[in-house]
């Protein structure tokens, strides 16, 4: 079976193609989103999703979240003691997604198409396809979150060309994307971005908001009461869209601290979060050679479109009417699903042919003569530019720069900066030439790039028709298949937590949590049915186990906690 997931900063979710089209598959707690959270606990236990964020609060040494933004970086978690890469993490959450949807499928799932946010470069979507290997998935084909987006749309099955622009905030990225549906091939035009915007900034301003009324300052808050705070501030963003005013309550020390945040008062203070948009769109606008008007329809994905503010916004700025019939954080799955099915020639799904764009430059180093006679080497010579539409191949045709020059060789770079030093180096090839003056023997450079993010480089002598090819999968962080099982064998000390649990040890946690931040009666309130619920699961009596979960829950509602 091959599933589609979005595996997102904040959350992620998993879905499969069905004859009545692509659906989400529910986790092990019945809900649709799959926080991006992770938690390695002294003993080896593995927690991810709500268990893993609600554990936050009381052991937050322990746990990990918003690595999507460090995907491809040499950056470590370091969770009780221990150290995790970020695609490592990553792979927990989908070791986590593919277990659930096997659970509900009842048949095993191998393969995904994972989507990867079009501004990723190279190494970032390596990262992810390991995250997947790692996890025991085979990721052959990854989708870019916003093609995935349109596909859910289903705006490939338009008759009419038209022009579409994805703008997604999600919890910690931001891309847009413009999009083009011509003949029946969608193609994404032009993709910009920022890494460091989205849903949790604005929960940060909201946070930010409530200090400076409250007169605290974050860095004078443990780090539990900070952690506290954020969820204060995150269910306050979530209900603000509908209200005049939210109150945010927080125990800080012995003392539970109150103010309340008018809708108007944090749009003001989030006004710098919105100027930020302005720019990417701007400049997707620009690399795709269009105006505002041009642009036929607007989707919005991302949890983070949802609050009314960033929509107001949108609707100021492109003075028009999103298109919002999707459930903005489905959206992405069900594409990926989609495209899965479309990968395995489901006749259900219209053959759309589907191109990408390369997000970032590939070419070469070069010695460039400024002046006559005079040169300057370790310039970057662009091959296949930024936001070239893949599958492409494109030539460069490059001359010898000294008399009976007898090789050339081709350093493959990928990166924006004039000089090779500062981008990425990908590989090299030599070729021999016979000897002549210089500038009079050449060789044709040709970089072709596939949807697959494999790059052929061949290098051919003008004169002599000889070629030299090679393939770059990106040598560079690319696991083999040795050091994968190696990995995972080191990474078997980890346990995965029975799932039929997971309910159960939420409900624990969430408890423990409201026993630390409560006093007096309530606390001892909480402590009798902890109790009563910690016995029952001792005794591992199913029935009393369900009945003491239950009458926890309600106090725990009852009190609004
Ligand atoms: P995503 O990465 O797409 O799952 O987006 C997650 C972000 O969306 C988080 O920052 C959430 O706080 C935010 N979000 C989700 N639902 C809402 C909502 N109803 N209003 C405002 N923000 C939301």
């Amino acid at each position: 079976m091959i599933v589609g997931i979005d595996l997102g900063t904040t959350n992620s979710l998993i879905a499969y193609f069905t004859e009545e089209g692509p659906r989400i598959i529910p986790n092990r707690l019945g809900k649709n989103l799959t926080p991006s959270v992770v938690s390695v606990d002294e003993e080896g236990n593995v927690y991810v999703g709500e268990t893993a964020r609600e554990r936050m609060s009381l052991y937050p040494e322990t746990v990990a979240q918003t690595f999507k933004r460090s995907m491809g970086t040499d950056r470590e978690y370091v969770l009780s003691g221990r150290k995790y890469r970020p695609e490592e993490l990553s792979s927990l959450v989908l070791r986590s997604l593919k277990e659930d949807a096997e659970t509900y499928l009842g048949e095993p799932v191998t393969e995904a198409v994972i989507s990867v946010p079009a501004y990723f470069d190279d190494k970032r979507r390596k990262a992810t396809k390991r995250a997947g290997e790692l996890a025991g998935l085979k990721v052959e084909r990854m989708i870019s979150e916003p093609t995935a987006a349109a596909v859910a749309y289903g705006l490939y099955d338009k008759t009419r060309d038209t022009r579409f622009l994805v703008f997604d905030l999600g919890g910690g990225t931001f891309d847009v994307s413009i999009l083009e549906l011509y003949h029946n091939i969608l193609e994404v035009r032009a993709v910009a971005g920022d890494n460091y915007l989205g849903g949790e900034d604005f929960t940060a301003v909201m946070a930010k908001l409530f200090l400076q009324k409250c007169d605290l300052s974050l860095g004078l808050l443990t780090e539990k009461e900070q952690v506290r705070l954020y969820k204060q501030a995150e269910k306050a963003k979530l209900s603000i869209s509908d209200a005049e005013k939210v109150t945010v309550t927080c125990l800080i020390g012995e003392e539970e601290k109150e103010a309340v945040i008018g809708y108007r008062e944090y749009e003001t203070a989030c006004g710098e979060l919105l100027s930020k948009i302005r720019e990417p769109v701007k400049k997707s606008l620009s690399d795709a050679g269009l105006k505002l008007a041009q642009i036929d329809e607007i989707l919005l994905i991302g949890g983070a479109t949802r609050l009314s503010i960033v929509r107001d916004f949108l609707i100021r700025l492109f003075r028009k009417f999103p298109d919002t019939k999707m459930n903005p954080d489905e959206a992405v799955a069900l594409g990926a699903a989609i495209q899965g099915a479309m990968k395995e020639r489901n006749e259900m799904v219209k053959e759309v042919i589907l191109t990408d764009v390369c997000s970032f430059t590939l070419g070469t180093e070069v010695v460039v003569e400024y002046d006559e006679g005079k040169y300057e080497d370790g310039r970057f010579c662009p091959i296949i530019e930024r936001n070239t539409v893949i599958p492409a191949s494109h030539t460069e045709r490059l001359y010898t720069i000294r008399d009976n020059q007898s090789r050339v060789r081709v350093r493959v770079l990928q990166g924006e900066s004039r000089f090779a030093r500062n981008n990425l180096f990908l590989g090299e090839l030599d070729i021999d030439i016979p000897p002549a003056p210089k500038g009079e023997e050449a060789v044709d450079v040709t970089y072709t790039y596939d949807i697959n993010s494999l790059l052929e480089v061949e290098v051919k002598v003008v004169s002599t028709g000889k070629s030299q090819k090679m393939i770059i999968k990106g040598q560079d962080n690319t696991m083999t298949d040795e050091e994968i099982a190696q990995r995972m064998e080191e990474l078997a000390y980890l346990k995965v937590q029975p799932r039929d649990q997971e309910e159960n040890r939420l409900v624990l946690l969430r408890a423990e949590r409201m026993y630390e931040e409560s006093l007096g009666d309530r606390r001892r309130k909480l402590d009798h049915f902890l109790n009563a619920f910690e016995g029952a699961l001792r005794d591992g009596d199913d029935k009393r186990i369900r009945e003491t979960r239950e009458e926890l829950l309600e106090i725990l509602e009852e009190e609004e906690w």
